[in-house]
């Protein structure tokens, strides 16, 4: 029993004791057919046909009826699973195709329904309808890119390609085939990069490029080696064989067909066998070894029918130039004749401009000069026609070169991962760029909110030292002091510290004012300012609270020394050298002390050092006096 089913078996036998179990063994039947539907995309399975067909009978016993989507992709999948070299296949699969294609459901799933239709498509070149296919072709590729699936646009300008190199229009095929390359790269699917790879090779090696064909196909040769592919490393030594044959380098031609001819015999593949059984017969001709290449077309005849266009129609050739050598002139008529609806039928233009230079060659033979000339004729109107398409791809022949250096390089790139490396390195960076200029605008608008908080601030500061500072004299004015004095009463009280208070008055200040004048009178009142800060300490602050009425608070200090301070304030001021004022001017000032006692308030303390203050002005002022 397989090892799916038997597990499919498990599960069900569990669904019955534990019916939440079935959704467990649904969900992990999905992933394993999911997981096959990758294989299968990743071409893992491209050359080996038992492997394919032994998926899709595992994916029939994984997936649920009626899941839509995975039903239809097993279809797309079955699809592709028909054996072209087997009798009859061809045919089988067209009409799987075709019955695919009727189901509703892939209305719903545009993809799967391409994928059905390019499939059709390749079996319908297989059955040698090459203008419906070229047809086919041209939609699904259409529709692809308008359904934006890089895949099917991928697949379809590969088989697209492969097509066009068949019929010679080897512009159109290298165009198709690059695009198709470089998709599949950007796609990471190497194995069909290789497939697609082997078909630019051939369209090197049908538009007369054997050197570059050659270098492709031993570079995929090694690599099939490598992966011990020696079925897919066989068919590609033909190729090669085949460019090398092209080239002149029959001995070489010769040697690996022969290689390649005993490789097929030894696996029974008889099919196979008899396709490099025909090439070996056209290098036996060119070497005029016409003996053994009979033999060969002898060993080949049975399994090539004319389903098998290509094959089928230079074995008829080079049956016929055998005929031709051996003088058997009917004979090589039939064959001509044979080979030429093949060629028609794949519209193989280069088959057919040899099949007409052979054909008059016959003719010449039988002294038949007419049907020579026309023979002749013809394969000069074929040679014209094929001199233009040549010219037509020469031009892009340097650039399709050119590209297909850059496939090379891009080759090796893939391998080592780069691109994609280079790719993430460069969105890092980007990335980390983001992140900076983030930083940077955030720290930069932080700062400007920071400058903006500091301005205000600075202003309000300037704003309130502004309300609080006397104008004239740039000393506190009296809604300062006041606060901050009744600040230091309640601090001084809680503390048991000593606060005193000095009130001085101007004298005869009205006398100043009249004999010289207000501008003097407010000289003076500067002067009282800057004696104060000269005789005061930082703590000890100086207030202008009227006219010319100013009121020091003092801090820790006691009655005794704030009368002291007040007597050194009135000293100051009367000694003053007054040469900046007008002759005559003198100035004194009266000074009233008071300290704090434990019942006072700041109200009755100001209240005594006014009235020590009016003591001093009775006594004949320029004094200090105590309350
Ligand atoms: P006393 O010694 O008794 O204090 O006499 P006094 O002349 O100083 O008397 P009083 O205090 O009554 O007069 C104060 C004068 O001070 C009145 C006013 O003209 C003057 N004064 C008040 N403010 C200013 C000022 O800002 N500038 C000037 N130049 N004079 C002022
Ligand atoms: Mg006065
Ligand atoms: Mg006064």
């Amino acid at each position: 029993m397989q090892k799916p089913l038997f597990l499919a078996k498990v599960f069900f036998i569990a669904s019955l004791l534990l019916t939440s179990s079935l959704s467990f063994a649904d969900a992990e039947n999905n992933q394993k057919a999911d997981a096959i539907f990758k294989a299968i995309d990743n071409g893992i399975a491209i050359n080996d046909h038992q492997q394919y067909l032994s998926y899709i009978n595992e994916l029939d016993s994984l997936i649920e009826p009626n899941d839509a989507w995975r039903q239809l992709r097993k279809d797309r999948a079955r699809c592709w699973s028909f054996d072209i070299y087997k009798e009859g296949q061809v045919a089988v699969a067209l009409a799987f195709a075709e019955k695919a294609l009727t189901n509703p459901l892939l209305a719903q799933y545009p993809s799967h329904k391409l994928d059905l239709m390019l499939c059709k498509t390749w079996y319908v070149e297989q059955s040698g309808d090459v203008d419906t296919a070229l047809k086919g072709y041209n939609k699904a590729i259409n529709d692809a890119y308008i359904l934006e699936d890089l895949r099917l646009v991928a697949d379809a300008r590969s088989m697209r390609g492969y097509l066009h190199s068949y019929q010679g229009n080897f512009t159109h095929a290298l165009e198709d085939l690059i695009t198709a390359q470089s998709m599949y790269q950007n796609l990471n699917l190497p194995a069909w990069e290789e497939l697609n790879l082997y078909e630019i090779a051939n369209a090197y090696r049908r538009l007369g490029d054997q050197t570059s064909a050659i270098r492709y196909f031993k570079q995929l040769h090694r690599s099939k080696i490598a992966s011990q592919n020696f079925d897919v490393a066989n068919t590609i030594s033909v190729s090669i064989a085949i460019a090398e044959e092209e080239l002149g380098q029959l001995d070489r031609a010769k040697a690996r067909f022969n290689e390649a001819y005993l490789y097929w015999g030894e696996k029974g593949e008889h099919m196979a066998q008899a396709t490099v059984a025909v090439n070996m017969a056209g290098t036996l001709i060119k070497l005029a070894e016409f003996k053994q290449a009979q033999r060969y077309i002898d060993s080949a005849v049975e399994y090539i029918s004319p389903s098998d266009e290509g094959f089928y129609a230079f074995l008829h050739l080079f049956q016929a130039q055998i005929y031709l050598n051996e003088n058997k002139l009917a004979a090589a008529h039939t064959s001509v004749e044979k080979a030429r609806s093949a060629f028609m039928r794949v519209k193989n233009i280069t088959g057919l401009a040899q099949l007409q230079q052979l054909e008059s060659d016959i003719f010449v033979k039988q002294n038949d000069w007419q049907q020579a000339y026309q023979s002749l004729n013809e394969y000069v109107n074929l040679h014209n026609e094929l001199d233009k398409k040549l010219l037509s791809t020469h031009t892009t022949e340097m650039r399709t070169r050119f590209n297909a250096d850059q496939i090379e390089q891009e080759n090796k790139h893939l391998i080592e991962n780069q691109q994609l490396r280079d790719i993430e390195l460069a969105m890092l960076e980007q990335n980390k760029l983001q992140q900076w200029i983030i930083i940077l605008l955030g720290g930069l608008i932080l700062l400007i909110i920071s400058i903006f908080a500091y301005k205000q601030n600075q202003k309000n500061k300037l704003l309130s030292t502004l309300a609080l500072t006397d104008d004239l004299t740039q000393l506190p004015n009296r809604r300062y002091i006041y606060d901050k004095a009744e600040q230091l009463t309640e601090q001084a009280k809680n503390t048991q510290t000593p606060f005193s208070v000095i009130s001085f008055d101007a004298d005869n200040f009205k006398a100043i004012n009249d004999n010289f004048g207000h501008e003097v009178g407010d000289l003076a009142l500067k002067l009282l300012a800057k004696t104060c800060r000269n005789v005061l300490s930082s703590e000890q602050e100086a207030a202008r609270v009227g006219g010319e009425e100013f009121l020091i608070i003092l801090p820790n200090t006691d009655k005794a020394q704030a009368y002291k301070l007040a007597r050194t304030l009135v000293q100051q001021v009367s000694n003053t050298d007054f040469k900046s004022f007008p002759p005559g001017f003198t100035l004194t000032i009266s000074a009233g002390v008071a300290g704090l006692k434990t019942d006072d308030n700041l109200a009755s303390l100001l209240k005594q050092a006014d009235h020590a203050l009016y003591q001093a002005k009775a006594n004949g002022r320029n004094q200090a006096q105590m309350s």
